[in-house]
């Protein structure tokens, strides 16, 4: 199910332009090098700075503004620590499974899971949310986890399709089941705010496993999405702070 291995990068008519503009993703798992996790975070956040520095510089920034003195040491703490911080599997979230002592046995929805994530291709933000969904076969997991497995994968350099891929593969995983599915719709601030600048488009991205091909299944988990409820749920907890 998860083998997916392409030919794109063996595919002499795309060049590495064509790739990255066109947001095409060439495997599922995020391109690390062997050497990843060689230099601790610390060292990572050196030479960053260092890097980031020079950026600033050739682009004529004087450095020695009190504004500017900060940011390279700033953004680099922000990429190894925050936004990258998915790409060090020693952040990935420990999960614990509970038996499914209730007996429910029908599908699980935690919908609305707001992320940021950042484009691969031109290291711009991605903003959007996650709909994830379950059907136990003997385990259940901590709503907050779906949660916290989502922030993970989203915290690297990414394509919506291998963010939605993964999610997916981590969840089956974990949950020792096929029935999982994800709905991903998302903003790339890389098509709003450069490129062809065009603002109100999303992109969804899907994967329905196991019991979600089915054709009912979908449509159930799909109403489940449509559902305005959560919108007065909301309002609710909204007036209520405010009293
Ligand atoms: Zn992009």
């Amino acid at each position: 199910m998860f083998n997916v291995k392409s030919n794109f990068s063996r595919n002499l008519l795309l060049t590495d332009d064509d790739i990255g503009d066109d947001h095409i993703m060439t495997s599922l798992e995020t391109p690390l090098r062997p050497d990843a996790f060689d230099l601790s975070d610390e060292e990572k956040m050196d030479k960053i700075e260092h890097h980031f520095r020079e950026i600033m510089l050739t682009m004529g920034l004087d450095l020695d503004d009190d504004s500017l003195r900060g940011t390279p040491k700033r953004v680099a703490k922000m990429y190894i620590q925050e936004i990258f911080s998915g790409l060090n599997p020693n952040n990935k979230p420990k999960v614990a499974l509970f038996d499914n002592k209730y007996g429910y046995y029908e599908m699980l929805v935690e919908k609305d899971i707001t992320f940021y994530s950042n484009c691969e291709h031109h290291f711009v933000p991605i903003v959007g949310k996650a709909h994830v969904a379950y059907i136990s076969n003997g385990s259940v997991i901590g709503l907050s986890k779906l949660n916290r497995i989502v922030q993970y994968f989203a915290k690297r350099p990414q394509v919506q399709e291998r963010l939605t891929m993964q999610i997916a593969q981590e969840l089956c995983r974990i949950l020792g089941t096929d029935d999982v599915a994800i709905v991903i719709d998302a903003h790339h601030l890389c098509v709003s705010s450069r490129g062809v600048q065009d603002v109100n488009s999303s992109t969804i991205t899907a994967y329905y496993g196991g019991q979600f091909m089915k054709e009912s299944r979908k449509t159930e988990f799909l109403q489940y999405l449509s559902l305005p409820p959560s919108a007065q749920v909301a309002e609710v907890l909204q007036t209520k702070k405010q009293g």
